[in-house]
C-alpha cells in the first residue's frame, strides 16, 4: 500500500484504489491510499501548523533540499522514467525526458531560492526609505493533471517551496504512482514535518475540499478547462488566489516556402507523440495551398513508421491512451470528425492488444484533411494523438485560421521567411510560439502559459513562478 504524506508521516487511506499499466491491463502497478475529506483537513492543519517556520528559513537551508531532490531525481531518472511510463503510457524515451526535466526543475529553483530579492526604491518623501519585498503566500494547494505525472508537480511543488510556502499536493488519480516517489524523495532530502503533504484521491471529494478551505491561501491548477472553472469559482467566492493551466488546440502553419522535413517532423511529433496527450500537441495543423498535398503525403508515409505499442519496449514510437474513458473520448471525436465530412487519410483505429498480445488501450493515430474552421474536431481539444489539416490560399489566412481558437496555449509555424516568422511571433494569440520547432517542446527554466481559455494568473515555471507563489510587501522606514 503506498500511503499519503501528512505532517512527516505515512498513512494509510480512508479507502484504498489501484493503478493499472495501460499498456497492459493485466498489470497492477499498485494500491494507493485515498484520502476523505477529514484527511485533506488533516493535511491543510499541518501545513498551516509548518508554513510559517519554513518561510523564516534561511535560502541555504531551501536550496540544500531542493538540490538533494534535483540530484537524487537526476539519479534515479531511469528507474523512475519506467515506473513513469508504466503508469501514464509515454514511452520510456519520453518518461525518462520527463523525469531528467523534473530534475532541472528542482535544481533551478534551488537557484531561484538564493536569488530571491526586492528592490531598494526612493521614496517621494524627504528621509524616508522604500524597499518592496516579497514575502512566501503561506500554504498551498496543487492540483495536477495525469499526463505530466512528476514534471507539472514538480513545477509546482519547486517554486512553492523555493519560495517560503508549506504545500498540499493532490495528484491526479490515474498517476499516483510517480506522486509518491516525489513526495518520498522530498520528504528523505530532509523537509521539515507538514511542509510538504501528499493527499491523494477524487477530484470531487480531495481537490475539492482544498479549495473550500479558508486555510488554503492559493491553488494552482492544472488539468482541463471544465474543473478550472470549478477551480476558479470556489476561489473567487473566498478570494483566495489562483492560478490556472488548462487546455489546448494549438495550431502549426506550414508555408509554401517551409522545409518540408522540418514540417513533417514538427506536425507528427507535437501531434502524435507522447500520444498526443499533451496540452502543447499541435492538433490543428494548417497548410497553404503550394505544399498541402506534398505535406499531407509526407506525413502519411511518417506516420506508417510509427510504431504503437508497449510503452516500455524498445522500438515503440507512441505509447497507450492512458485508459479506457480517453480512449473512448478519442475514438467518439474520430467518429464526429468523420460525421462532420472530414476525410479520414491516416489512422484512427483502435487495437485491443498490443503485438506481443497484452491487453491495452491503444490507438492508430489519426490524421484528417479537408477540415473547415467550424468542425468540432477543430475547436475541441481532443487530447489524444488525433490532428486535422486545414487548408489555406496563404499567410494571412493561415494566420487568421491559427487564431480562430477558444485557447491561446502554443502555436507553431514552419517557415524559412524571416518576415512570415516575425509577423507569426508578433501575432499569434498564444502564451508560446514556435518558428520551425515542435509546439510541444519546451525549456524548463521559462515561463510556460497561455491565455484565453487555456490560461488564467501568472505564469508557471522560471523566474515569473515568484509571481503566484509569493506577494508583495512594501515597506516604509523613516530615519
Ligand atoms: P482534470 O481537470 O480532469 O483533472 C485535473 C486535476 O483536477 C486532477 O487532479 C483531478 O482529480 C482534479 N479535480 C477534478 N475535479 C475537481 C474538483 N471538483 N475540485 C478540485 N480538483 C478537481 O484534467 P485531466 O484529465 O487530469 O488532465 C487533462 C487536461 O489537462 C487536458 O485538458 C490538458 O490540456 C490539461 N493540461 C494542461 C496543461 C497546461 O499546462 N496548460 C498541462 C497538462 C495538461
Amino acid at each position: 500500500m503506498f500511503k499519503q504524506l501528512i505532517n512527516g508521516e505515512w498513512v494509510a487511506g480512508a479507502s484504498s484504489s489501484r493503478n493499472i499499466n495501460p499498456s497492459d491491463t493485466r498489470d497492477v502497478i499498485g494500491e494507493y491510499a485515498q484520502a476523505d475529506a477529514v484527511q485533506v483537513a488533516d493535511a491543510i492543519a499541518a501545513a498551516s501548523a509548518a508554513a510559517p517556520a519554513w518561510g523564516l528559513t534561511t535560502p541555504q537551508q531551501r536550496f540544500d533540499i531542493l538540490d538533494a531532490a534535483g540530484s537524487e531525481i537526476l539519479a534515479r531518472r531511469a528507474e523512475l522514467g519506467e515506473l513513469l511510463a508504466r503508469e501514464e503510457g509515454k514511452t520510456l524515451p519520453e518518461a525518462v525526458g520527463e523525469v531528467m526535466r523534473a530534475g532541472n526543475i528542482f535544481k533551478f529553483f534551488a537557484g531561484e531560492a538564493l536569488r530571491q530579492g526586492g528592490e531598494a526604491v526612493a521614496s517621494v518623501r524627504p528621509g524616508v526609505g522604500v524597499e518592496v519585498t516579497r514575502e512566501p503566500l503561506g500554504v498551498v494547494g496543487l492540483i495536477t493533471p495525469w499526463n505530466f505525472p512528476i514534471a507539472i508537480p514538480a513545477w509546482k511543488i519547486a517554486p512553492a517551496l523555493a519560495h517560503g510556502n508549506a504545500v498540499v499536493f493532490k495528484p491526479a488519480e490515474l498517476v499516483p504512482g510517480s506522486a509518491w516517489a516525489l513526495a518520498d524523495i522530498l520528504h528523505r532530502a530532509g523537509l521539515p514535518r507538514g511542509v510538504l503533504n501528499l493527499v491523494m484521491g477524487r477530484g470531487a471529494v480531495v481537490g475539492q475540499a482544498m479549495l473550500d478551505d479558508a486555510r488554503v491561501h492559493g491553488i494552482s491548477f492544472t488539468g482541463s478547462v471544465t474543473t478550472g472553472r470549478r477551480v476558479a469559482e470556489a476561489c473567487v467566492g473566498r478570494l483566495a488566489k489562483f492560478q490556472l493551466e488548462m487546455g489546448g488546440k494549438n495550431p502549426f502553419i506550414v508555408l509554401d516556402d517551409a522545409d518540408l522535413d522540418v514540417a513533417v517532423t514538427c506536425a507528427v511529433n507535437s501531434g502524435f507523440f507522447s500520444t498526443g496527450q499533451r496540452c502543447t500537441a499541435s492538433s490543428r495543423v494548417i497548410v497553404t495551398d503550394g505544399i498541402h498535398d506534398r505535406f499531407v503525403a509526407a506525413v502519411i508515409e511518417r506516420m506508417r513508421s510509427l510504431k504503437v505499442g508497449d510503452a516500455r519496449k524498445a522500438g515503440t514510437d507512441i505509447g497507450p491512451v492512458v485508459d479506457e474513458r480517453q480512449l473512448a473520448q478519442d475514438l467518439g471525436y474520430i467518429e464526429i470528425g468523420k460525421a462532420e465530412g472530414a476525410t479520414l487519410a491516416a489512422g484512427g483505429e483502435a487495437m485491443a492488444h498490443n503485438a506481443d498480445g497484452a491487453p491495452g488501450f491503444y490507438l492508430q493515430p489519426a490524421l484528417f484533411t479537408d477540415t473547415t474552421p467550424a468542425m468540432r474536431i477543430n475547436r475541441e481539444e481532443v487530447f489524444g494523438p488525433v490532428v486535422s489539416v486545414q487548408r489555406a490560399r496563404g499567410y494571412e489566412e493561415a494566420l487568421a485560421l491559427a487564431n480562430d481558437t477558444p485557447f491561446g496555449l502554443a502555436s507553431g509555424i514552419a517557415t524559412t521567411s524571416l518576415k512570415h516568422a516575425t509577423h507569426f511571433k508578433r501575432h499569434a494569440q498564444a502564451g508560446m510560439t514556435m518558428v520551425n520547432l515542435p509546439t510541444a517542446g519546451v525549456d524548463y527554466h521559462v515561463p510556460f502559459g497561455g491565455r484565453k481559455a487555456s490560461s488564467y494568473g501568472p505564469r508557471e515555471q522560471g523566474r515569473h513562478a515568484a509571481e503566484f507563489f509569493t506577494t508583495i510587501k512594501t515597506c516604509y522606514t523613516q530615519g
